[in-house]
């Protein structure tokens, strides 16, 4: 991931393996399949045949051994962090079949703030934090930046947070308990187009955090929501993105009318598994077609994107409006802004055909 090849194109994908599950290994599942090479290459050995094998480039591969610290240094995410304090805006998304390590890889796991009672049983006293995720350590970094921009130039920035879910094309607040209501909130809440070519959500808070304690607070906040809203709208959290979004204003003392936006989203998109709708009728089967849908309508303004990169081809074709999801990602992930797509994968032989499905969708947005 080096800076060069980042100015001719804004977009980076990297692949992360995560090791084999302790249960998946008891129930006797093995992962022969995918290896990879020089940390770029994931090669996928043939099925019958292992010599047939398929090989996929990325930016950056991550395999099964690679710890939160080394996903944080390897895709370079303080530079991303750099990017949004500089004015840019950045985007980093987790994509993958339900259980491929998405929502590890973007909060992790925090013995300290999870309230699973498997937490209270076998927490085990971390002390250098490992395990949390891109979120926290993101977050961490954006505020020993703001310090050091402010102590050398003197701009300051104030920064502010949202947290949303889209479940089924309809956007819900996880910082706001009563939009979790469904019987409050039947709708969703409405996105509006405004003026400046950027797409609002009505209504979301949006909280100005001085500290990173404050957004910390916010965000665990969330992830609780998150587990009221999947009972509150019968839903599985496996089936909606969840976007937490970071904006920041910098002023400068030398022109104080010049305020700039920027955002960080960080986005844990839903689960990518085709869900069979052999039998299935009503919600499960919208849901599929709205998860499908909105990862389909990713990737074509991903490749729209940099096809139009590449040819310099008008950009108002690229199909944001079609999805929820492409809609509130439109400023992030278009323009002068950077993005970073993490593509998980679970590495048994059991998941091959999810595998190859993702390592393809990848292949495609890079
Ligand atoms: P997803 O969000 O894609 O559904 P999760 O992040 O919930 O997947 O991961 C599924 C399971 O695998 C969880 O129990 C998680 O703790 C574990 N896991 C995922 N990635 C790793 C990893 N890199 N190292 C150890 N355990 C992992
Ligand atoms: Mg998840």
């Amino acid at each position: 991931m080096d800076s060069e090849s980042a100015s001719k194109h804004n977009l980076k994908v990297a692949i992360r393996i995560r090791p084999m599950l302790p249960r998946e290994v008891e129930e006797g599942y093995e992962a022969t399949r995918l290896s990879v090479i020089n940390k770029k290459e994931v090669v996928l050995a043939g099925d019958q045949d292992k010599k047939q094998k398929k090989t996929f480039k990325f930016d950056k591969v991550f395999n099964t051994d690679a710890t939160q610290t080394d996903v944080f240094e390897g895709a370079r995410i303080s530079q991303l962090v750099s990017r949004v304090t500089d004015g840019y805006h950045a985007t980093i998304f987790a994509y993958g079949q339900t259980g491929s390590g998405k929502t590890f890889t973007m909060e992790g796991y925090d013995y300290k703030n999870k309230n699973d009672g498997r937490a209270k049983s076998k927490a085990p006293v971390i002390k250098d934090d490992e395990n949390i995720g891109i979120t926290q350590r993101a977050v961490r970094e954006l505020f020993q930046q703001i310090k050091f921009k402010k102590d050398k130039t003197g701009v300051h920035i104030s920064v502010f947070v949202s947290y949303l879910q889209i479940y089924s094309e309809k956007v819900y607040d996880l910082l706001n308990l009563n939009n979790l209501n469904p019987k409050k909130n039947t709708k969703g809440l409405r996105i509006r187009w405004n003026k400046k070519d950027q797409f609002l959500v009505e209504n979301l808070f949006i909280f100005e955090c001085k500290t990173e304690e404050e957004i910390m607070e916010l965000f665990h906040f969330g992830l609780k929501n998150k587990i009221v809203a999947s009972h509150n709208l019968n839903s599985q959290s496996s089936r909606s993105h969840a976007i937490f979004t970071i904006t920041c204003e910098s002023v400068d003392p030398a022109n104080e009318e010049n305020v700039v936006t920027s955002k960080l989203q960080l986005v844990d998109l839903a689960g990518s598994e085709r869900i069979s709708l052999t039998g299935t009728k009503g919600l499960a089967a919208k849901e599929s077609i709205d998860i499908n849908k909105s990862l389909f309508v990713l990737r074509k303004v991903i490749m729209s994107l940099s096809d139009s990169k590449k040819s310099s081809k008008d950009k108002s074709h690229i199909p944001y409006r079609d999805s929820k999801l492409t809609s509130l990602l439109k400023q992030s992930i278009g323009g002068n802004s950077y993005c970073l797509m993490i593509a998980c994968i679970a590495p048994s032989d059991r998941f091959t055909e999810e595998n190859i499905s993702t390592l393809n969708y990848a292949t495609r947005a890079s």
